[in-house]
């Protein structure tokens, strides 16, 4: 398909769906997240385990760059080597190359039949083995997000929602598989041989229950936000270091913000971990320093500083955390041949 940059996600869903298919990547802000601002931030969401983020159904891009000169690459060519990418390279630019007019999408054909799990678990190594499982076992697993019982309990009380288990679960993983036929055995097979890792399952047998399980993990960002206006690191780490970084960065937290509270929750499947630090009233502050403290834990453990909101002008001052010297000078030359006179975003992602 091709639309124009502020056509906003939800529109392009609906407008696909009458031809039997659909743009893979989706979101919670899918009511106001335009498609030039997805492609910017190179948009993730929740089906970037089975199909990509948003770089990997960009096939093509019309932008203006910052000389004013017309970039247009929209033939929608599967291979098409032909020089430089030049549609990849404005994924993820963060508006600093170009303006993004236009773009031309990859679709993916609309599955019928779905299934909705949410699985409680002990521990987060039990959640990652149980992901593992599904990952492995179940070739129509299409999302993996992880919510823990604190950021449960906050978006019941935000929405009035019942408890997802009869008895509290430290950890939910909540999986959706898709496919042609009913992918519902193919899942709890898959997760039979962890089923002593499992305290308690929620299987949604309607659309509708489908959608209220998915309510528990998209909700956390507006019942965060009820609480105060949070810090907001958004990483990723390795699997195998998951479980310890739990831990380690709520320590971390708690020794330069003694008082605020750490809400973890995100994208299992991807490695990628929202940290929301927020004080626990309202007008109460976390000091700037969480930032830091957070990602340098982060880049430690081999992790990335930004998953998928990318750098802006809060994070630009860790980018030496993630990028060397070198990466940061060739990015600079990138912006100054495409940018010469530095107009676009000139306080965005490159540290001062
Ligand atoms: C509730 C919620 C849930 C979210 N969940 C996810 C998630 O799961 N995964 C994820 O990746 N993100 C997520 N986001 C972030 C979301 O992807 C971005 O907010 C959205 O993609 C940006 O689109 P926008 O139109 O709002 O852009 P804006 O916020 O307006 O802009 C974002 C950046 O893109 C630049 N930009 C905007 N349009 C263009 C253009 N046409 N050309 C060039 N640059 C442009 C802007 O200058 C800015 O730097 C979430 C956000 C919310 C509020």
């Amino acid at each position: 398909v091709t639309v124009g940059a502020g056509a906003v996600l939800e529109g392009v869903h609906r407008h696909v769906e009458a031809a039997g298919l659909e743009l893979a990547v989706d979101l919670a802000a899918r009511g106001t997240a335009t498609i030039g601002g997805m492609i910017a931030t190179n948009a993730g969401g929740t089906r970037v385990l089975r199909h990509g983020s948003m770089r990997a159904q960009v096939l093509g891009v019309e932008a203006v760059l910052g000389d004013g000169s017309i970039v247009s690459h929209l033939g929608g060519l599967l291979k098409d080597n032909t020089g430089y990418d030049l549609a990849g390279l404005l994924c993820g630019s963060e508006g600093t190359l170009g303006i993004v007019t236009r773009a031309r999408l990859r679709l993916v054909p609309s599955l019928p039949e779905r299934v909705v799990v949410l699985v409680g678990t002990a521990d987060l190594d039990a959640a990652i083995a149980c992901f593992v499982a599904a990952r492995d076992g179940a070739p129509s697993l299409e999302a993996a997000e992880v919510v823990f019982a604190d950021g449960i309990d906050l978006v019941c009380a935000h929405l009035g929602l019942a408890a997802p288990f009869p008895a509290p679960q430290p950890v939910a993983l909540l999986l959706e598989c898709r496919g042609r036929t009913d992918p519902t055995a193919e899942l709890l097979d898959a997760l039979s041989p962890v089923a002593d890792r499992i305290g308690a399952t929620a299987v949604a047998d309607s659309a509708a229950r489908g959608r209220e399980l998915w309510r528990y993990r998209e909700a956390h960002t507006e019942a965060i936000n009820a609480v105060g206006i949070p810090h907001k690191l958004d990483v990723t780490l390795p699997l195998r270091e998951m479980a310890s970084f739990r831990v380690r960065v709520r320590d971390a937290v708690a020794s330069v913000a003694p008082h605020a509270r750490t809400y973890l929750f995100g994208h299992l499947g991807d490695g990628n971990i929202h940290v929301n630090v927020v004080a626990p009233r309202r007008g109460a502050a976390v000091p700037d320093v969480v930032d830091g403290v957070v990602l340098e834990l982060v880049a430690a453990a081999g992790g990335s500083i930004s998953a998928e909101h990318g750098i802006g002008t809060a994070k630009r001052s860790y980018l030496r955390l993630a990028r060397s010297d070198a990466e940061i000078a060739a990015f600079r030359r990138v912006k100054a041949a495409m940018d010469p006179s530095g107009i676009l975003n000139p306080n965005v992602l490159f540290p001062q």
